[in-house]
């Protein structure tokens, strides 16, 4: 077999492990998104690599443990995954601790929460190595790579110190803050020096490159080659995440790193799938009975101090304080999804959010009448499109978010049931810089998270509908198939890159 042509590195395998007696089996992963199947979709016919992380247990070699395994054997023939075996201990540092309690917190503007650990960082740059190092075994002469994520950082730059000439490609997920804040990472020169090795550097919004650029200027002297007038899909105004231009393109003295902004989109096939599913169907009519004569207020979220959860809960006490004929007329639902047993610096805010509750609850309930339902587990897929469709607001209030696809979900499950619901959205998530036509809030200001909401409740029904219009339309022309081919063609230099020409 020849080497690869396309190499993702993403910190996980497009399937899960698991073990029986020993033996490695695999499953499909419990929680797919729409991202997993698209990326893969890039390896249909060219040769193709994908390098994650894999533990590896008692007994086991490492050495052994490496060896190529196919991914999907019948649909994609040219792709094997190449796994970079870790300990459990490595994991945990890495993926779990450092960057959950390190990089997490700064990269969403909460530095004050950070925890840095001159000890863990040594573990995540062994890894990142680990990571570079099984990559360029892998690649062809020239072959693309496309690095994911915070949790890789490091590994542009030992990648391009072993094989120079490789065409390097990064995505970031997550949010990129503005250089104020970044700079508190003990690490930043070393981990924005890697990304300044990159050929293509992208982020989902204008507002997150330009970030990088600052941050990257403190750290090195750099030219701007291009500066342009960001895509017309872009809000350039109204939002915090909203900006006019974007810098497409900077020379650092040795190399010229092109920048871009693609919002990752939808798989909008899985949602009208999971909406024929009997779950969904049987779910909905639950709810409709439920919720008879009721305003429904939709809250969806992992359980995280960026969702701004109690934000809105006070939002909600306040809109039930000043607006009394609404008691016993709207109910708020919150599905908030738990996150990782182990990872305890949640547990307060758990606690927090269930005392809000309580105290909301216990004010307000009438017989018949509960305020607000509180969900804290995750529905599978169909279910949860169930409940998006039965909303009449949703209200999705981060403090700060890299993009949020539930906003998204929310807007084309309507658009396929043919709801009128309103998606009330917080101008720090990305996804407002592209969402234009949902009613923006700002969840730092109270006031105005239970103003906005009362909005959306009371909504014109016909202005609802146009509202609903206008962002299905964004939703379903950049669905997850346009964002990828637009990432590659832009790596490949062929194409746009989030700001217009
Ligand atoms: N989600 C789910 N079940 C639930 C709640 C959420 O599968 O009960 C999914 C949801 O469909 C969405 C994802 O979790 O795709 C959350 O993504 P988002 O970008 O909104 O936020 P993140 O958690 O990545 O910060």
């Amino acid at each position: 077999t020849g080497k690869a042509e396309l190499v993702m590195v993403y910190h996980r395998l497009p399937y899960e492990e698991y073990r029986v007696d020993g033996k490695i089996r695999r499953r499909r992963p419990t929680s797919p998104n729409g991202i997993i199947p698209t990326l893969q979709s890039f390896f249909a016919n060219q040769r193709g690599s994908w390098i994650a992380w894999s533990i590896y247990e008692g007994d086991e070699e490492p050495e052994d443990f490496v060896v190529h395994t196919s991914v999907d054997a019948k649909q994609y023939p040219l792709l094997t995954a190449a796994r970079v075996a870790l300990t459990k201990e490595q994991v945990d540092i890495f993926y779990k601790r450092f960057s959950k309690e390190a990089f997490w917190p700064t990269l969403h503007t909460f530095w004050e929460r950070a925890r840095f650990r001159e000890e863990d960082w040594d573990t995540y740059c062994e890894v990142n190595r680990a990571f570079a190092e099984r990559t360029a075994e892998e690649a062809a002469e020239g072959a693309l790579i496309w690095i994911h994520d915070y949790n890789l950082w490091m590994v542009p730059a030992y990648l391009r110190e072993l094989r120079p000439d490789l065409r390097i490609a990064f995505f970031h997920h997550t949010y990129f803050p503005s250089a104020d804040v970044f700079n508190v990472l003990p690490w930043r020169r070393e981990i924005v020096g890697s990304l300044l090795q990159c050929d293509y550097v992208a982020f989902h919004i204008p507002r997150q490159v330009e970030n990088f650029v600052d941050v990257a200027r403190g750290v090195v002297p750099l030219t701007t080659l291009s500066r342009q007038n960001c895509a017309p899909r872009f809000l350039t105004y109204g939002c915090a995440v909203g900006l006019e231009t974007m810098t497409t393109a900077i020379d650092t003295g040795t190399r010229v790193v092109r920048l871009g902004a693609h919002p990752v989109g939808l798989d909008l096939g899985r949602i009208r799938n999971a909406l024929e599913q009997d779950g969904a169907e049987a779910r909905m009519a639950e709810l409709r009975d439920e919720f008879e004569g009721m305003k429904l207020i939709l809250s969806v979220e992992r359980l995280d101090y960026t969702k701004g959860i109690l934000e809105k809960l006070k939002a909600y006490e306040l809109l039930l304080d000043e607006n009394p004929e609404l008691r016993g007329k709207v109910t708020l639902v919150s599905i908030c999804v738990p996150a990782a047993r182990e990872m305890t610096i949640y547990d307060e805010l758990q606690t927090q959010i269930e005392q809000t509750i309580g105290h909301i609850n216990g004010r307000f309930a009438d017989v018949g009448w509960t305020p607000v339902q509180f969900y804290f587990r995750g529905f599978p897929f169909e279910e949860l499109m169930a409940w998006y469709a039965m909303a009449d607001v949703m209200w999705i209030t981060p403090l700060r978010d890299g993009l949020n696809l539930v906003a998204k979900e929310f807007v084309a499950t309507q658009g396929l049931t043919q709801g009128c619901g309103v998606l009330v959205l917080s101008e720090f998530a990305g996804a407002a810089a592209e969402l234009k036509g949902a009613i923006l809030t700002n969840p730092h200001d109270l006031h105005d998270l239970a103003r906005t909401c009362y909005l959306g409740l009371n909504l014109p029904r016909a202005e609802a509908q146009a509202r609903l219009r206008q962002l299905n339309d964004i939703v379903e022309y950049n669905d997850i198939r346009r964002w990828g081919d637009e990432f590659i063609a832009a790596i490949k230099d062929e194409g746009d890159s989030g700001a217009s020409t």
